[in-house]
């Protein structure tokens, strides 16, 4: 939700792949970075796969909760939040909250979970991001799924033990889509799927008190004033941007 370059004009997609799968580093970060798109396109009949990369285990101010209830909450607001989003597929690494590192062990697990679902399209938090602050978990989810799309999924000689032992496929997923980005390239119009992004958001509801709404206004006043702001021009009521990649052939 950054304030994003307004120029050149953003190419608007309307079209929907056939799988998609979300890459995230903590329990609600998916709901904010691709949520419209995510519940346009299940309406739509895209089958859709969430990777929770920690167990958002630091993620309160409220000292009265032990990590061990945080991360058994946010477990299960974010298996509601999917149900609700409709997602098919949740898969949860279970990294400590703070604790990603750009390891062959946390490679090697998005490898195998983007070989053992097979997306079309890949959603992650932008790794490049410096216009703003960003926090260390983004940017190592952003990188490792970065290299686990190009190449090591698609190579068969990277995690070849994977292949060898463990009957999997190599894949090329054919897109990468940041959100958090500087410099978004695409639009997508999610006026009709906003509802359905805010109400599987406020699942989450150990993180209200952490999401700094001005005075006045709730979680899904301001995102729709933000996708309003995004969708400006372009015909639409609420738009979300992206950084999209296309792989090469
Ligand atoms: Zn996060």
């Amino acid at each position: 939700m950054a304030h994003v370059a307004r120029t050149p004009k953003l190419s608007l997609v309307t079209d929907v792949p056939d799988k998609v799968m979300v890459i995230f580093a903590h329990p609600d970060d998916a709901e904010i970075g691709s949520g419209g798109v995510v519940a346009k396109w299940v309406a739509a009949g895209c089958e859709v796969t969430y990777v929770l990369c920690t167990n958002g285990g630091a993620g309160t101010a409220d000292r009265s909760l032990t990590p061990e209830q945080l991360v058994r909450r946010r477990a299960d607001e974010q298996r509601a939040a999917a149900d609700f989003m409709g997602v098919k597929h949740v898969v949860m690494l279970g990294y400590p909250d703070g604790g990603l590192e750009d390891t062959r062990e946390f490679l090697g697990d998005v490898v195998r979970v983007i070989r053992t679902y097979r997306p079309h399209t890949v959603f992650v938090h932008d790794p490049y991001r410096i216009k703003g602050f960003q926090h260390r978990d983004h940017r190592k989810a952003g990188l490792v799924t970065t290299d686990a799309v190009y190449p090591f999924a698609r190579d068969h000689l990277h995690f070849a033990e994977q292949i060898a032992r463990d009957g999997l496929e190599p894949h090329r997923a054919r897109e990468l889509w940041y959100w958090g980005m500087d410099e978004p390239n695409v639009i997508v119009d999610v006026t009709d799927s906003i509802e359905r992004q805010i109400a599987a958001l406020i699942r989450h509801e150990t993180q209200m008190p952490g999401f700094n709404v001005p005075a006045g206004e709730t979680i899904g006043q301001r995102l729709k004033r933000h996708a309003a702001e995004l969708a400006k021009g372009y015909g639409f009521r609420y738009g979300a941007v992206f950084r999209r990649l296309i792989a090469r052939r």
